[in-house]
């Protein structure tokens, strides 16, 4: 018998995007190109000081995003990854299982995780018709005890973006006692006009976090950095409850030289939405259901035939990621890869 938590035995396991020799890797929303060049440099650079401790407080990457999002260095809180600060969320503002989470349902697989590690508990309100958060409903779902809302545009796994009316709608319809955390991982391949932006809408609702990250349209992934806006009050809590030192010494290097070349590493977005557009298109002539995207991927609803697409695909080489009996999660890549993908879909017999 070892004292590890009886609870921890439910929680469920993250399950790591899949890796084949050889296959084209679909699974995990990455960009295939590797950092910018400046970024690289910078990371080395960083290395070579590696005997040092990081700096603690990220004081000039801080001040880099709070000139880059126009905002006060002290409502902008950095994190090891936009997942870390999720927790530290779930931390700041719960405190055992009397302490409610509210999500949406399909969401980040993340949600539910560190919702149980910190002991809280989770209430889920299913995603409507369109795979989209039904956000009327969840604020009817707000109770006395919720004490923290996870809203995810677009939404992770399904695509589509949260309105910018209805979203405004929910922060005036909730308590202002209750956090909303707009989860925004890929806010730079949204094109549609009526997706909301959380950024403007800081100064009116001081219980909204925006969260971004540098993993998705930064290619950045491995370097683990994500930050938090908010009020002054919630990221000087998300700092408290950070683990030491969890932005590393490269990570803080690598993401100020990010931001340094954010136009020439962001216009390769640009490709990722075109090829988005194409692939969608093109699976939806093969027969399956595609719902609207705002993001780096697709999402596939093929409920029990969900396993079967995944090994269907990873048999040829193509590893995608399968929620359950829900759906495939298919992330759009570059050309050559997204043809691969549309060749092994084209030979699954009847989608729909
Ligand atoms: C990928 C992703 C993140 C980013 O996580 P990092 O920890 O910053 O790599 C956050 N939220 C959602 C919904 C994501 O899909």
């Amino acid at each position: 018998m070892t004292p590890i938590r009886p609870d921890l035995d439910t929680l469920p396991a993250y399950v790591p995007g899949r890796t084949v020799a050889g296959a084209i890797k679909l699974a995990s929303n990455e960009v295939t190109d590797p950092p910018a060049p400046a970024v690289l440099d910078a990371v080395a650079r960083a290395a070579a000081g590696g005997n040092r401790y990081p700096d603690m407080g990220v004081g000039e990457l801080t001040g880099r995003i709070a000139e880059f999002q126009r905002i006060e260095p002290e409502r902008v809180a950095v994190g090891c990854g936009s997942v870390l600060l999720c927790q530290q969320l779930v931390q700041i503002t719960c405190l055992g299982p009397d302490d409610e989470v509210l999500v949406a349902w399909r969401s980040f697989e993340a949600y539910p995780i560190v919702t149980q590690i910190a002991g809280a508990t989770l209430r889920t309100v299913p995603l409507d018709d369109d795979y989209r958060h039904d956000l009327d409903a969840m604020a009817a779902a707000v109770t006395d005890r919720t004490r923290l809302v996870f809203v995810c545009s677009p939404n992770n796994p399904t695509g589509p973006a949260v309105h910018r009316d209805e979203f405004v709608r929910f922060m005036e319809s909730v308590p202002d006692t209750l956090l909303v955390a707009l989860d925004e991982a890929y806010a730079e391949y949204v094109t549609d006009p009526d997706a909301v932006t959380g950024r403007p809408l800081l100064d009116e609702f001081p219980n909204l976090v925006v969260l971004r990250t540098f993993s998705k349209a930064y290619r950045m992934a491995g370097l683990r950095v994500g930050y938090a806006l908010a009020s002054p009050e919630v990221t000087t809590a998300l700092r408290k409850v950070a683990p030491p030192f969890a932005v590393n010494s490269m990570a803080q290097a690598g993401a100020i030289a990010a931001l340094e070349h954010r136009e020439e590493i962001l216009a390769g977005c640009a490709d990722v939405v075109a090829e988005r557009d194409r692939v969608a298109a093109r699976l939806r002539e093969l027969g399956f259901t595609v719902p609207q995207t705002q993001a780096n991927f697709v999402w596939l609803p093929l409920g029990e035939r969900t396993a079967e697409f995944a090994a269907h695909c990873a048999e040829r080489k193509v590893i995608v990621r399968p929620f359950a009996a829900d759906g495939v999660r298919v992330t759009i890549s570059s050309a050559a890869e997204n043809d691969a993908l549309l060749d092994v879909a084209s030979s699954f017999p009847a989608p729909s």
